[in-house]
């Protein structure tokens, strides 16, 4: 199950962070600190952490109750996820921690969704712990996702994660609701989705937004992504067991599918062509960025964070995500990275299409 992992996301709940009164309970954050690390460590896989909170900490701290008004409750969350990575920061110390606040618009606009995980990837290469959350403050209306859950299959989608663990406050999906039939039994395993819908029952808690049923409905986006979805119960201690193997909940399979990045890629439309030489095509194939240097042409208009088909001798052979406008690319191609500022004026970056954001027919790399 573990095995394979190279990046997971950690979903965690409000209900995994607050107390009663709704304020953020720094032991449960050490805890959770604890247990991401063990589970780094026992798997040599990158963890980003989907963590909510900020809307609890921030009414509680501003002496708020309920019912909010749309202002204060973006008030709320401002306050809020100040503290939130106040204690996200302490719990990780002495490793830096890299705060992301997205809208659902950074996974829909392409040239959003490159920036993202452009921040993404450089967060995790300088070796800080992503730590994501919806942008509460400014995202309303069609840009939001509206609940964690959702946040969270998107971001396992957005950094190529085998996996997404969503913690809850119960041990995964029972057969029954185990607080009201103490004979529930827990499911181990999920193969068929829409077979258990029907066990999500209600939202457990007031605080969080989310119940069994936007799990559920992550769990599906991520598994058609090609992600598996664990429900774990437990916090930092269920991620601990984990690391030695052990499941404190529900595991839903992927369905057997290529890795996230590549279903997403799969469904850009291509605005544009670059061809490049046989030295390029081996350096890609090889698990390498494309650089200005092996671009022979380029064919159309595209911009920053457009998809585009990559050829060799006309041959198409993969697609990918460019970091340069068509116009920029004109003037760059054949040159050395280190000549790129001399002739554009700037450079953004030294890659034309990261690996990261590259799919090659051949499945073997890429
Ligand atoms: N983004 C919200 C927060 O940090 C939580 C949304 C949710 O609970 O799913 O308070």
């Amino acid at each position: 199950m573990t095995g394979q992992w190279r990046r997971v996301v950690v979903k965690v709940g409000t209900s995994s962070l607050t107390d009663r009164v709704g304020r953020i309970y720094p032991p449960l954050l050490w805890a959770l600190a604890r247990g991401v690390q063990v589970l780094q460590q026992a798997l040599g896989c990158k963890v980003v952490i989907v963590s909510s909170g900020a809307g609890a900490a921030g009414r509680e701290r501003l002496g708020l109750s309920l019912p909010l008004t749309l202002p204060e409750k973006q008030a709320a969350a401002a306050v809020g996820q100040a503290l939130l990575m106040l204690d996200w920061s302490r719990a990780f110390a002495p490793l830096p921690v890299a705060q992301l606040l997205l809208t659902a618009a950074d996974i829909q606009q392409r040239e959003r969704y490159v920036n993202a995980k452009n921040a993404l990837e450089a967060s995790l290469r300088l070796g800080a712990v992503p730590i994501i959350n919806e942008n509460d403050s400014v995202a309303t209306g069609e840009i939001k996702f509206g609940d964690n859950d959702t946040l969270s299959a998107w971001a396992a989608y957005l950094v190529g994660a085998e996996a997404l663990i969503i913690l809850t406050d119960v041990d995964g999906l029972y057969d029954a609701d185990p607080r009201t039939h103490p004979q529930a039994r827990p499911i181990p395993l999920v193969q068929d989705l829409a077979a258990v819908s029907h066990l999500a029952g209600k939202a457990g808690t007031n605080r969080g937004t989310g119940g069994m049923v936007t799990k559920l409905q992550a769990a599906k986006i991520a598994t058609e992504a090609g992600i598996e979805a664990l429900i774990v119960g437990g916090g930092g201690a269920g991620l601990e067991a984990l690391a030695r193997g052990e499941l404190r909940g529900t595991r839903i399979q992927a369905h057997p599918h290529t890795p996230a990045r590549k279903a997403w890629l799969a469904q850009q439309p291509t605005r544009g062509v670059i061809a490049i030489d046989e030295g390029a095509a081996r350096a890609l194939r090889a698990g390498r960025s494309l650089l200005p240097k092996g671009i022979v042409g380029i064919t159309g208009h595209f911009d920053f964070g457009d998809a585009v088909a990559l050829t060799l001798d006309q041959q198409a052979i993969g697609r990918g995500l460019v970091n340069y406008d068509s116009e920029a690319l004109q003037r760059i191609k054949g040159l050395h990275t280190s000549e790129i500022a001399a002739r554009l004026g700037y450079k953004d970056y030294d890659e034309v299409i990261h690996r990261d954001n590259l799919v090659l027919k051949e499945a073997k790399h890429g």
